[in-house]
């Protein structure tokens, strides 16, 4: 597989909280801030107005997470448990 130098290809972060774990691509996110509507302490936008994880991910039920990951409307979060099952599918 080639990969063109000096461009960015991916720019994923996971983040496990209980036992889902939640992907963010980075590169996706466009910031319509949906996630953060549904779950305030479990995403954040950075500077660049690209979605992150919250500090208080780890408090957020479980339902309100994989809902969160739901709404995002380009698809940039996703959510699976222990067995890799994917959790938002709309
Ligand atoms: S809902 Fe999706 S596009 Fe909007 S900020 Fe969250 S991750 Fe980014």
């Amino acid at each position: 597989m080639s990969q063109i130098q000096g461009s960015e290809v991916s720019d994923t972060v996971e983040r496990k909280v209980g036992d889902l774990t939640v992907r963010i691509d980075r590169l996706l996110c466009v910031g319509f801030a949906d996630c953060i509507d549904e779950a305030p302490e479990a995403f954040a936008l950075d500077d660049e107005g690209i979605a992150e994880f919250g500090e208080e991910i780890d408090d957020v039920n479980r339902q309100r997470l994989v809902r969160a990951c739901e709404v995002c409307p380009v698809d940039a979060l996703s959510v699976h448990d222990t067995n890799g099952k994917p959790l938002a599918v709309e």
